[in-house]
């Protein structure tokens, strides 16, 4: 594909429950090779642009284009199987498991509808399969020393990881991480933040969910503000830092 296309195209897209707009008309893209932020105060409408994008929530209305082609109204299992991975915030780590069991059973869950069901369903070959990718994206991520470890006893900061070599299983164009940083402390952000920075430099893309604005300013490409779910602003970080809508809807004035 041309690198001139963008990997992800958002377009006027829109979403409403009720009476209320929680996403109203935004557009937006993500390039290849691009880290982008999506940022903005509770209730700006973050997580349900995310929702739109991997097909969690069904659009009212716009376009979300990936790779050229629309994924608006498809399902999320299919959108991950285009190439779009998101850590998971409800598939939380077991901490008991290892973290190669971890990041296997979490890959073979993705998407699908329960654990039940994956379980019931994993044949030998497939099994095989699975550990050697996991195997595989752990090295990727630097944890290869930590495989066999109950997954509990990893810091908060290698958990983070752990979640993200588990989102990388489908080899993903696109990485969407909400709160990435949240909770970790700085020396684990930075650890994070060159992790983002190894993929980028691999050719996957990511767009992030985040409040720390430290972490945002320095490893982001480009940065989306939502208020109330309108965008007020868009670029790169050392121009997001000054502009006054965006000062404005973070104090609050
Ligand atoms: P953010 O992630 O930026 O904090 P959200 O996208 O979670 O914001 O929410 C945007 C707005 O939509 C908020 O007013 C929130 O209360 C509302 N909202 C989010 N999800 C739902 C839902 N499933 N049903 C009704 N309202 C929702
Ligand atoms: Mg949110």
């Amino acid at each position: 594909k041309a690198k001139a296309e963008p990997l992800l195209a958002v377009t006027a897209a829109r979403k409403t429950f009720g009476g209320l707009v929680a996403v109203n008309d935004v557009s937006f893209q993500v390039k290849r090779g691009e880290i982008v932020a999506l940022i903005g105060p509770n209730g700006a409408g973050k997580s349900t642009t995310f929702n739109l994008i991997t097909g969690v929530l069904p659009i009212t209305a716009g376009d979300v284009v990936f790779a050229g082609r629309p994924i608006g109204g498809e399902r999320p299992q299919a959108i991950a199987g285009l190439g779009i991975a998101r850590s998971f915030q409800h598939v939380k780590l077991l901490p008991e498991m290892s973290v190669l069991d971890n990041v296997a059973l979490g890959a073979h869950l993705r998407g699908q509808a329960g654990v039940m069901r994956g379980l019931f369903r994993l044949d030998r070959a497939e099994e095989t399969r699975l550990i050697g990718e996991a195997a595989r994206q752990i090295a990727r991520v630097g944890l290869a020393d930590h495989m066999h470890k109950p997954a509990g006893s990893l810091a908060l900061g290698q958990q983070r990881i752990v979640e993200i070599a588990r989102a990388l299983c489908l080899d993903p164009d696109l990485l969407l991480l909400d709160e990435p940083a949240a909770g970790l402390r700085h020396l684990e952000k930075a650890a994070l933040s060159e992790l983002l920075r190894h993929l980028r430099s691999q050719g996957v893309s990511v767009l992030l969910v985040e409040h720390d604005m430290g972490f945002v300013m320095n490893l982001t490409d480009h940065i989306v503000v939502l208020d109330f779910g309108t965008k007020i602003a868009e670029g790169p970080p050392a121009a997001i830092k000054q502009n006054p809508a965006v000062l404005a809807a973070y104090l609050g004035a």
